[in-house]
């Protein structure tokens, strides 16, 4: 058995320890990586770029089908279109591709050692790896915990077959004509508007009383609104129960009724789940927080020189959130005084009509006892959302009444994805109502919207 040392060893290669690896070696600090599959985690490989490779597909070809139905108000008319899933998935896997080469690329530039395999833990600073060539022991001063997260299976609907979960959906060769999306979270509503987009009959089914229950109401509601446009039924406190005995639909109990839905394909999307098992946990004995792995505000574990970072340690279960903890956590092995000190997480879904929220709700404003002022513009008087056809939805700014400081800012809209970078400034740099109405907004931009919202607020609105 083959024996090696080094300062800090990473275990997982998602967004969180790829991060945190290239970081500590451009720091100087001797790095090992450790990755089971490919480079990138769930993000890169079958999270986040697959999907948005799939709905940008799915939104283009939408877009020539209305085209082509001969109800475009543009006046482009072409003859019925047709896809080839095989060749999209083929487009989506060679971008998967270019950033699994392009991360091994850059832990190489770093210094950064990458081993293939399964790492598991004999004691807090030594790590067993099973890889291709045998069994490798790798001892290290420092070991970061970043192993992600894998979607949560219901035990009446296992995976397998017509059951998939996201990682399936991403990467099925053919259109299905039914599918049942079970969970109205970010992760069903995305796939399953792109498949309606692609031409499936879609049934989505939700336990809660709405879609999107993380975001609060009135933000969702242009996304409820589109999706009953796109033909998707959204059944809300309904509950799965599994596949009818002829494996054709899906039972759904329903406000005390049961009905089958019929279903080619039945996507569970119900949420994921820290990946704590299979990797000797119980080796290290580390203190949990319900399923994740504690962390305090280093991302340091209950146990000295082992640090955890990404979806292992909590919610909100978002790349963005495992690359801000990767980064810190390299900072603080190369010596740097680090500690977690953002003040917002953005959260976006790459819904249609797409949303965004940074900071506080006005519920949760409203919680902390303060007075507040909130100001929303609804991009129906937005001269660029009126010519990108995207006029649906608004951007809603809350802050204080006493002093005026943001406290969150929400949007829904079409491609307000990108708005969420001057978002998540304007609460971090600490901006108040007067920052935001004071700053030149280029013309004609959705991003006016976020001006005019802050305008509102303080009773100054021009454009309604
Ligand atoms: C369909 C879908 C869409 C998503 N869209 C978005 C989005 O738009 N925006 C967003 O911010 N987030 C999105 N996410 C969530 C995002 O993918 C995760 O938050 C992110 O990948 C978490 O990063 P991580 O580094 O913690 O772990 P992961 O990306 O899960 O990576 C963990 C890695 O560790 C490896 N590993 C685990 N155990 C071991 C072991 N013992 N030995 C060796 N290797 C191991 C795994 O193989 C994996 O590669 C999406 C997720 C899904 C499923």
């Amino acid at each position: 058995m083959k024996e090696i040392s080094c300062k800090l060893l990473v275990i997982g290669a998602g967004p969180g320890g790829y991060v945190c690896a290239i970081r500590a070696g451009q720091l100087g600090v001797d790095t090992m990586i450790v990755e089971a599959k490919k480079p990138g985690g769930t993000c890169l490989n079958v999270g986040c770029i697959p999907s948005k490779a799939l709905i940008h597909a799915a939104d283009e070809f939408f877009k020539v089908h209305e085209m082509a139905a001969g109800s475009d108000p543009l006046g482009i008319s072409l003859a019925s279109p047709a896809i080839d899933m095989g060749k999209t998935v083929a487009w989506k896997d060679r971008i998967v591709g270019r950033l699994n080469t392009g991360v091994a690329g850059l832990l190489k530039k770093a210094k950064v050692k990458s081993i293939e395999g399964w790492a598991r833990f004999c004691d807090g600073k030594t790590v067993e790896v099973e890889t291709e060539t045998g069994r490798q022991v790798i001892r290290a001063e420092t070991i970061v915990i970043a192993t992600g997260s894998t979607p949560v299976e219901l035990p009446f609907l296992p995976f397998g077959g017509k059951i998939i979960s996201s990682t399936e959906a991403l990467s099925l060769n053919a259109v299905p004509s039914t599918l049942a999306v079970v969970g109205g979270g970010y992760i069903g509503l995305e796939l399953g508007t792109a498949f309606a987009k692609l031409g499936s009959r879609v049934m989505v089914v939700e336990a809660l009383p709405r879609i999107l229950p993380l975001y609060d109401a009135e933000l969702t509601k242009p996304v409820a609104k589109r999706l009953s446009e796109l033909g998707v039924t959204v059944l809300t406190g309904a509950k799965a129960k599994g596949l009818s005995q002829s494996g054709e639909a899906l039972v759904v109990e329903d406000n005390g009724k049961t009905q089958e839905i019929p279903a080619d394909r039945v996507l569970v999307t119900v949420g994921r789940k820290p990946a704590t098992e299979g990797w000797g946990i119980e080796e290290i004995d580390l203190d949990r927080s319900g399923p994740f792995i504690r962390v305090d505000e280093r991302c340091h574990t209950s146990m000295r020189g082992v640090y955890a970072i990404g979806d292992v340690t909590g919610e909100p279960m978002l790349a963005h959130r495992a690359i801000a903890q990767g980064e810190m956590v390299a900072e603080i092995v190369a010596g740097h005084r680090r500690g977690w000190d953002k003040r917002a997480i953005p959260a976006v879904c790459f819904t249609d009509p797409e949303v965004v929220a940074v900071g506080m709700s006005p519920e949760e404003a409203r919680q902390t006892g303060a007075e507040l002022k909130i100001g929303q513009f609804p991009f129906s008087a937005n001269g660029r959302a009126m010519t990108l056809q995207g006029e649906a939805g608004f951007v809603r700014v809350v802050a204080r009444a006493d002093n005026h400081l943001v406290l969150g800012i929400q949007a829904v809209g079409s491609g307000v994805s990108e708005l969420s970078a001057a978002f998540s400034l304007a609460i971090e740099m600490g901006a108040r109502l007067e920052d935001i109405a004071g700053t030149i907004h280029a013309h004609p931009t959705q991003s006016e919207g976020f001006q005019e919202a802050a305008l509102k607020a303080l009773g100054q609105a021009l454009h309604a």
